[in-house]
């Protein structure tokens, strides 16, 4: 049982997370700092926190575990800030997208504190933000993926899995590169993908047609760029490598698709689309591999 939980960023995926450990009678008190005064009412008026603190260091006072849920570019600030004034025995731990930057930031920011930090990112979300997107079931039946390193004291790691484990969630450690690879490809790339083509289609003089005649794919495709755009500023920009890496391999095999069009070559588009296709109805589409639930 957590005493008192400090969640810094009050919104999807720190609602969500105060919410389930209410609901699942794991927390005794939760205590909620968001930037602005706004943010914290809400909070409070939803009944995801019971005190709406005015600063970070109320927020965290006597707090045993402490959830950072901001923006990724805003963890190094909000990390430094915690560290000044967190109790000696909390445990820290995050839900920010990607994992080297973060773990960089609090390396950076937490100083002797770093053991007990565990960073972390549950594979749940949906495309709304702030306090009223928040729900109890968001990580129920989802993966929290753990990335722990040689630096995480044990029992701190034991801790942070067991208050998932209260979400309905299931566990996973993995090594932080790797998680940023994996999360690139599944998860950041769509999205970049997706702004850019509905920003692309918008601007041109026959969008009205576009969306007229757009079919269920379109519409199940477009509705991840309808996600916060600072929010994945933050993750293209410290998840840069791994990105950049899969938009070049993207880039590469786009040209290949536009010279065999060029080219009337039939069988190149029949191979790429064949092979997509087996993968899609296949490995894609088992539900012990594949967990669709984040936007
Ligand atoms: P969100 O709904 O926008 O919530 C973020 C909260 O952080 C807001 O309540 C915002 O409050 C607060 N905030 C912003 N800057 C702050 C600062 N400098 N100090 C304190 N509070 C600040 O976003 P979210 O979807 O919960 O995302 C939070 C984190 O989870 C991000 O790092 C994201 O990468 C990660 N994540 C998101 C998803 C997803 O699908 N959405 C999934 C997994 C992980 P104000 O209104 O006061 O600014």
């Amino acid at each position: 049982m957590i005493k008192k939980l400090a969640v810094i960023g009050v919104g999807l995926i720190g609602g969500s997370l105060a919410l389930a450990l209410k609901k699942s009678a794991a927390v005794e008190l939760v205590s909620g700092y968001s930037r602005n005064e706004a943010t914290r009412q809400e909070a409070k008026a939803l009944g995801i926190i019971d005190i709406a603190a005015d600063t970070i260091q109320q927020a965290v006072s006597d707090a045993d575990m402490i959830f950072v849920a901001v923006p990724m570019g805003a963890m190094q600030a909000v990390l430094t800030e915690i560290a000044e004034y967190a109790p000696s025995t909390a445990i820290i731990t995050d839900g920010g997208s990607a994992k080297m930057e973060v773990v960089k930031a609090a390396e950076q920011g937490l100083g002797n504190t770093i053991n007990r930090f565990v960073a972390g990112h549950p594979i749940a979300g949906t495309e709304r933000s702030g306090p009223s997107a928040a729900f109890a079931e968001l990580y129920q039946d989802h993966r929290v993926v753990l990335t722990p390193t040689e630096k995480t004291d044990a029992t701190a790691l034991e801790m942070v899995r067991q208050m998932w484990l209260k979400t309905g969630a299931e566990v996973f450690d993995m090594d932080v590169e790797h998680h940023d690879t994996v999360l690139a490809a599944t998860s950041h790339i769509p999205h970049v993908l997706a702004f850019n083509l509905v920003g692309m289609l918008s601007e041109r003089d026959d969008c009205d047609d576009v969306l007229r005649y757009a079919a269920g794919g379109f519409r199940d495709f477009s509705r991840i760029a309808s996600s916060d755009p600072v929010m994945w500023r933050d993750i293209c920009l410290t998840n840069k490598h791994a990105v950049l890496n899969l938009l070049k391999q993207y880039q590469n095999d786009l040209a290949k698709i536009e010279s065999a069009i060029e080219d009337q070559d039939g069988d190149y588009l029949i191979d790429v689309f064949s092979r997509a296709k087996q993968a899609r109805d296949t490995r894609f589409n088992d539900p012990t591999l594949i967990d669709n639930s984040e936007v």
